[in-house]
């Protein structure tokens, strides 16, 4: 799985030509190497194993009350045209007597994001993962993003955001605990 830096680099400086650039112009020089090295960057997260990423960050506490982790950042490739969404997840979830680490969640995100993405399984993979690895009641998880691939292109309007959901266990059978996740995330979706 590993990926190739100079194979790639020779492919974005084809890739210049074909575009009609000259990849030997001073601003360009370097650019196959950098744009190698931030694909590789932004693609790391589908060369990396979840469960070295989670487990050093769980801790044993006899809560069964709601926590939330709101505002995550997310930075993301959409895998239909490898250009960027980005925006905010929060997280929440319903322990059954252990909890993540604080940075650990964003850590976990961070892992799912880099790589070519779709945000519905972006979200469906952060609420699935937290389920797993503490083996929790219920876990929801929301993503407000805005794609590049539409705003730049001008599919949508500018300021259009896509919001996703995933609900997992009590999340989604109970509306009470659905409802006290979205009261606590501000419930911005509108
Ligand atoms: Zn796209």
């Amino acid at each position: 799985m590993a990926s190739n830096t100079g194979k790639i680099e020779k492919l974005v400086r084809k890739l210049l030509i074909e575009l009609g650039e000259d990849p030997d112009r001073e601003g360009l020089v370097k650019t196959p190497h950098r744009v190698a090295a931030a694909l590789e960057f932004l693609t790391s997260g589908s060369r990396i194993d979840p469960v070295t990423v989670i487990n050093d960050a769980i801790f044993t506490q006899k809560t069964n009350s709601m926590v939330i982790v709101k505002n995550i950042e997310v930075y993301s490739l959409c895998e239909h045209h490898m250009l960027p969404f980005f925006g905010r997840c929060h997280i929440g979830y319903v322990p059954s007597g252990r909890v993540f680490g604080l940075s650990k969640l964003a850590r976990l995100v961070d892992m799912y994001a880099r790589r070519l993405q779709l945000q519905e399984r972006l979200t469906e993979q952060i609420s699935q993962a937290v389920m797993k690895a503490i083996d929790a009641t219920g876990v929801g998880v929301m993503i407000e993003a805005r794609h590049l691939c539409m705003m730049m292109r001008g599919v949508e309007k500018q300021n259009s955001v896509m919001v996703t959901s995933s609900v997992l266990g009590t999340f989604r059978e109970s509306i009470a605990t659905r409802e006290e996740f979205l009261a606590l995330i501000g419930n911005r979706s509108t």
